[in-house]
């Protein structure tokens, strides 16, 4: 009896313990809305500083950074291998040389891995696109991503967001095709067929960007991450977009969407950084002061005039 009384605790136990990475995304309805927000617990449900956020102007305070900092980031990666995590489509990185700095960032961070969500976490001014990428970086103040994600701000994420086009994006193409071969498979990895720069994958404005102080958008949540979201998306298709759906999970379902619901800005800051306002209070300084020049010139003359006559 008392073995038995042991087994069923020891069950209970292993039950327990496999849960940690049992969560799950909220199906949507047969009218493509959620029906319920998620329920991930622990700081998820609890946190004061969550993502994604819904970005706007009307919430947003104005900002100015020295312009970020890409090393490496044209290179191929080295020998990149995509992976069905069960929430996600991934791309690990184990290259150190990949960093990035300045933006305002306080530090110098290694690209780790980036990942895709369809469709995007955050929503410019309400609206949602078509695909989120997050390129996951952590402070090489610390020895590893997991460190990094016990520290304020010791992870940065880029977000990129893409917009449905007519055209098909050959980069996520690449990633595509690769992500078919696991679809299927949770867990496994596979090499990526053809060369991929994370540069290919930033949109060409990265002067203009939303920044806030948040966390990560899966369990547990941690409250570690300084976010970048550049406010230039990329074009992909909408059928490379509906191909995204056809990575199934763990439950062996279809993954028809993984992404988080916005959570409440809170009390925080959201700065909106950009270089053409700058540029534009430049141009206006420039043209008043060529206007009181000319001004200038032109009672010159009038006076002059007036005193030959
Ligand atoms: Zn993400």
């Amino acid at each position: 009896m008392k073995s038995f009384t042991l087994l069923i605790c020891y069950g209970l136990f292993v039950l327990h313990a496999a849960r940690g990475d049992e969560w799950n995304y909220p199906t949507p309805g047969t009218n493509g809305v959620m029906s319920e927000p998620e329920r991930w617990g622990g700081q998820c449900d609890n946190g004061r500083r969550q993502s994604p956020i819904d970005l706007t102007i009307a919430a947003a305070v104005r900002g100015q950074f020295a312009p970020l900092f890409f090393s490496n980031y044209m290179l191929p990666l080295k020998q990149p291998r995509v992976t069905n995590t069960g929430h996600s489509i991934q791309i690990n990185n184990r290259d150190s040389a990949i960093t990035m700095q300045g933006g305002g960032l306080g530090g110098r961070f290694v690209l780790d891995q980036m990942h895709f969500h369809w469709g995007s976490e955050h929503t410019l001014d309400d609206t949602r696109y078509g695909l989120e990428l997050h390129l996951v970086h952590h402070d090489t103040r610390y020895a590893s991503l997991e460190d990094a994600v016990q520290a304020r701000n010791g992870v940065a994420v880029l977000g990129v967001l893409f917009h449905v086009g007519s055209q098909p994006n050959m980069h996520i193409d690449t990633i595509l095709d690769t992500a078919t071969e696991i679809q299927n498979e949770v867990g496994k990895e596979a090499l990526l067929r053809g060369k991929l720069s994370p540069y290919n994958l930033l949109p060409s404005n990265r002067t203009s960007f939303y920044r806030y102080e948040g966390s990560l958008t899966t369990p547990a949540c941690a409250e570690s991450v300084i976010w970048t979201v550049f406010t230039e998306s990329i074009s992909v298709s909408l059928e490379q977009v509906e191909r995204f759906k056809a990575i199934h999970d763990q439950t062996g379902r279809e993954l028809v969407n993984n992404f988080r619901s916005v959570q409440p800005l809170n009390t925080r800051a959201l700065v909106y950084a950009t270089e053409w306002d700058q540029q534009g209070n430049n141009f206006a300084t420039k043209m008043t002061s060529n206007v009181v020049f000319l001004g200038a010139i032109v009672l010159l003359v009038i006076t002059s005039r007036l005193s030959y006559h």
